[in-house]
């Protein structure tokens, strides 16, 4: 029996459509250092989204070619992020913090036919353009420096400033009737290892995550909301909140490039921001900035926190100093990226909520999660039994951009690469990641665990662990400790000992080393392939301490 149901595709142009009817008068706010910040009624976000789509047709963009954007996080880039889906092309947001020889692989990977610039990135953009031979058009965004403009036009592509582009077009746009199976947007994965490998939306896949996004149970973003999101629109979508925004009647309140923690608390601040969306660097930042300075962040009714693991004594420093209840999530650019999100069941109360808290969270509705094992295998999903987390569901990606990768699937499920245990009620607790576990003796050591304890000490600004050989055990952890500058002096013997009332004897590293900084990939994660790299080198100054007695 088929039903009576319509078939009305879920498409962004109808999230466009109904965020800036609806919601004509909320506003996206675009941060401008010391000057007032810029802002823009969601009602005048759709019309110029109809203008950037006309500019870009008369730039050729007619079917599903790709439109690069390489900017910050601001009115501009949402208005792209609206205009190039509706018009059935594909938004390809490229990583500005990536090599230039990444984003030019990445852009003639892609495809990309024309790449919408920020002003300020222009002189980045340069290096990449000799190396990105698709790209036809440079559409500039923001007040411009002539000499730049002009240097970008010597590589024989057109230049064109996206304020003339606009104010030049019609107002209104024919939006196509499109499939909602058909690409909407593109994120390549910066992974720590291996070439990026691209991640392609649907329109019904971004329609139903941000759905998700919206759901009391993950942000309950709605109309009196007014989102913070500092996580980079160039990556993973900014986790879908600039699509969730528009579907919930939030306010949106962008950092451009703004992000300092003074900055940041500045536009909470003045700006009445009642969520932000960071990763952990980011909160960490911020609380020290909050201790140190002082600032008023009452407006706040949570912090988002994925992309790594948020240390617990961050979310409990701030429960306890400002009252706020950290929101912890997690989900890779292959799902959109939300996965899973930790709030703690109905009725757990006291110190009980810490454990759902500080977990990964809870699978979303439709997200489909099984561990699976070193042979293929499917284990329990008990709590107990740790094994490589897959997924699948409607907004997980299936393959690749012209890359089979193989190896990421299994059986029609996403091998996520992270280990952890799942338990009866969909609940992620991530203990390691499959390329980054440390064995030791044939068992398992977890280096987010002890990463996590380490930084919870006092003297401890970052910590890192990494698996190194080990004649005896095959493997050993190696802690790469960060003190924090005003830290009195701290011996390895000392940090042994913080940890050793937390974790078993035989998990405590002997080889310790104190570094200045640990290496992060573009998007500030660890980077412990350098740090593996600098250790194989003999680049790491390493004290060897005797094994802990067991
Ligand atoms: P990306 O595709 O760059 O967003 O990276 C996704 C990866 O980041 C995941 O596979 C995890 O390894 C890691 N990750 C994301 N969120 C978390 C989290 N809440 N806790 C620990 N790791 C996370």
């Amino acid at each position: 029996m088929e039903s009576t149901m319509m078939d009305i595709p879920l498409t962004v142009t109808s999230i466009m459509r109904y965020g800036t009817t609806a919601f004509a008068g909320k506003e996206v706010v675009t941060c401008t250092g010391d000057a007032p910040p810029r802002r823009r009624t969601y009602a005048a976000l759709g019309e110029r989204t109809a203008r950037l789509a006309n500019a870009l047709r008369s730039l050729g963009v007619d079917g599903d070619q790709r439109v690069g954007t390489f900017m910050w996080n601001n009115a501009e880039h949402l208005e792209a992020y609206y205009a190039i889906p509706s018009m059935g092309a594909v938004l390809h947001t490229l990583n500005i913090r990536l090599s230039p020889d990444q984003v030019g692989y990445i852009a003639t990977h892609a495809g990309d036919h024309a790449v919408i610039v920020d002003a300020s990135l222009v002189p980045l953009f340069a290096k990449v353009l000799p190396l990105a031979d698709t790209v036809k058009h440079v559409i500039v965004s923001g007040p411009a420096d002539a000499a730049a403009v002009r240097s970008l036009a010597e590589s024989g592509r057109a230049v064109h400033l996206y304020e003339e582009l606009l104010d030049d077009a019609p107002a209104s746009f024919d939006w196509p009737d499109l499939d909602e199976r058909s690409a909407a947007a593109m994120c390549y994965t910066s992974g720590t290892t291996g070439l990026p490998k691209g991640v392609v939306y649907s329109h019904r896949s971004m329609y139903l995550h941000s759905m998700g996004a919206c759901l009391g149970n993950a942000f309950a973003m709605s109309e009196q909301d007014r989102i913070l999101p500092v996580v980079p629109q160039f990556h993973a979508n900014a986790w879908g909140l600039a699509y969730a925004a528009l579907m919930s009647g939030a306010d949106l309140v962008m950092p451009d490039r703004y992000m300092t923690p003074a900055a940041i608390v500045g536009l909470i601040e003045n700006e009445k921001v009642t969520v932000g969306a960071g990763v952990p660097t980011i909160w960490q930042g911020v609380l020290a900035h909050l201790r140190a300075v002082g600032g008023d962040i009452s407006s706040l009714r949570t912090l988002v926190c994925g992309g790594s693991a948020l240390p617990e004594s961050v979310m409990r420093a701030y429960a306890d100093e400002f009252g706020l209840v950290m929101t912890h999530a997690w989900g890779m650019t292959e799902t959109s990226p939300l996965g899973s999100i930790a709030h703690e069941p109905a009725g757990v109360t006291g110190e009980a909520v810490w454990e759902y808290r500080t977990s990964q969270g809870r699978l979303f509705c439709t997200i489909e999660g099984r561990l699976g094992g070193d042979d293929g295998e499917i284990l329990p999903s008990d709590g107990k039994t740790a094994g490589e987390i897959e997924v699948r569901g409607p907004w997980v990606t299936g393959s690749y951009y012209r890359d089979s990768a193989p190896e990421k699937f299994h059986d029609g499920w996403l091998r996520t690469g992270d280990v952890g245990t799942l338990d009866a009620a969909g609940f992620v607790r991530l203990t390691d990641r499959a390329k980054d576990v440390i064995k030791s003796g044939g068992e398992w050591i977890s280096s987010m665990e002890l990463e996590n304890l380490l930084m919870a000490h006092p003297s401890v600004a970052e910590a890192a662990v990494i698996g190194v050989p080990d004649e005896k055990w095959g493997e050993r952890p190696l802690a790469a400790v960060v003190l924090r500058q005003d830290a009195g002096p701290v011996t390895p013997d000392e940090l042994r000992a913080f940890l050793s009332d937390r974790i078993p004897r035989w998990q405590l590293p002997e080889r310790w080393s104190f570094i200045d900084e640990v290496p992060k990939t573009s998007v500030g994660k660890f980077k412990k392939t350098t740090l593996r790299e600098q250790y194989a080198a003999g680049q790491l100054d390493v004290i060897k301490l005797a094994p802990a007695p067991h």
